[in-house]
């Protein structure tokens, strides 16, 4: 029987808690099939690790994950760690060192799923954000130029390689003929006079080997106002670091909220493992009692289905999770409902088992 080796990765606060359901969701589909099954490793990464050992994970960390077929992650994050130790220490690590340059945010306003924008058709919330991974703005490069208060100046350098600009493009192209939808490439060259520049000279450059597929330039806050006022315009969406990160937590606030935003990082060429997780952090302030809402890692687990190939479960996944969004009855408390974390988990399971 075909076996997927899964490194879970719960973390910190709320982590444990949605990645659980998660896997719950995962094991029912694999019990199902019959053909596969999923193999759990857990590795307690994370703040909670960093407090007794001062790492956040173990300083091999990355030889004892690369064997596995996919990351699953909960969360890292917590008061008393600084943000940027538990982010560039394990999960800019990981998705630098594994290469996954490539951001997947689906911002689908599923049915019944609440949108704070008026007269707008579920249907015009269906946006597939593809986003530069692993340089751009969050290269990391910069510098403290002169110090002291008077004269203090700091670099923030954006890094655009031709290497990785043409390979997120070329994987938006790929994806947006796959599913015969437009192209729209997302940047700045009016203000960011190079590395925009070049951007959009590579999409130009990139766009002639795919006649056939639609393509839409704009600049991002042109677009950031066009996704509230006419989100429908969006399909396939290609873009930076860090406008992808802005732009895919808007995404977010439009198509359900934060409890239902998932994101994959991917290593196209699969040479080492793609990770999968909510896009919430640990939310500290909810931690511990079950109540987090786990629809956005129970979702990042449905793309995990479609990286495995297997998009008919991945789609199931998301029409259980809409049928729980229909019913109502059983949400967390973020969508309004009373329910836990593990009765949503179970809810999804049962609308899952009518399907499979
Ligand atoms: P971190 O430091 O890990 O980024 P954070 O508190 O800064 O954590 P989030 O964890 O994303 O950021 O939380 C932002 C808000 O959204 C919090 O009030 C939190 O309670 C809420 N929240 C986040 N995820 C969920 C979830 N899955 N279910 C319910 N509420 C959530
Ligand atoms: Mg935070």
């Amino acid at each position: 029987m075909k076996k997927f080796k899964i490194a879970s990765i719960p973390g910190d606060g709320i982590g444990p808690e949605v990645i659980r359901e998660g896997i719950k969701i995962l094991n029912k589909i694999a019990e199902a099939d019959g053909t596969f099954q999923f193999e759990f490793t857990e590795f307690p990464w994370g703040c909670e690790y960093y407090t007794k050992h001062g790492v956040m994970m173990d300083e091999d960390g990355m030889e004892k994950l690369k064997d596995y077929d996919a990351i699953y992650l909960g969360a890292v994050g917590y008061p008393g760690v600084p943000d940027h130790i538990s982010l560039w220490d394990l999960l800019l690590r990981i998705r630098k060192g594994f290469d996954q340059y490539v951001n997947i945010r689906p911002i689908t306003l599923l049915e019944a799923a609440p949108c704070p924008l008026k007269d707008t058709n579920r249907e015009d919330v269906n946006m597939l954000f593809i986003r530069e991974n692993s340089e751009g703005e969050y290269a990391g490069a910069g510098d403290w130029l002169f110090k002291g208060k008077e004269n203090e100046v700091v670099l923030q350098n954006g890094v655009f390689s031709r290497k990785g600009t043409e390979r997120i493009i070329r994987y938006a192209f790929e994806t947006a003929r796959k599913e015969g939808r437009t192209l729209t490439s997302i940047s700045k060259g009016n203000a960011l006079n190079y590395s925009m520049v070049f951007w959009d000279q590579v999409f130009e450059e990139v766009s002639r080997e795919y006649p056939d597929v639609k393509t839409a330039s704009y600049l991002v806050d042109a677009a950031a106002m066009l996704m509230i006022k006419d989100p429908k315009r969006f399909e396939v969406v290609v873009t930076s670091n860090l406008f992808g990160d802005i732009l895919t937590d808007l995404g977010a606030a439009i198509a359900g909220g934060i409890g239902l935003a998932a994101g994959a990082n991917i290593n196209p060429e699969r040479e080492y493992p793609s990770m999968f997780e909510p896009i919430h952090g640990s939310a500290p302030d909810i931690a511990g009692q079950n109540i987090a809402n786990p629809l956005a890692a129970i979702w990042s687990a449905s793309q995990m289905m479609d990286f495995f190939g297997y998009e008919n479960y991945g789609k199931n996944i998301l029409q259980a999770i809409e049928k729980v969004l229909i019913d109502g009855n059983v949400l967390t408390t973020d969508m309004g409902g009373t329910a836990t974390t593990e009765q949503v988990g179970s809810q999804v399971v049962n609308y899952l088992e009518e399907m499979l």
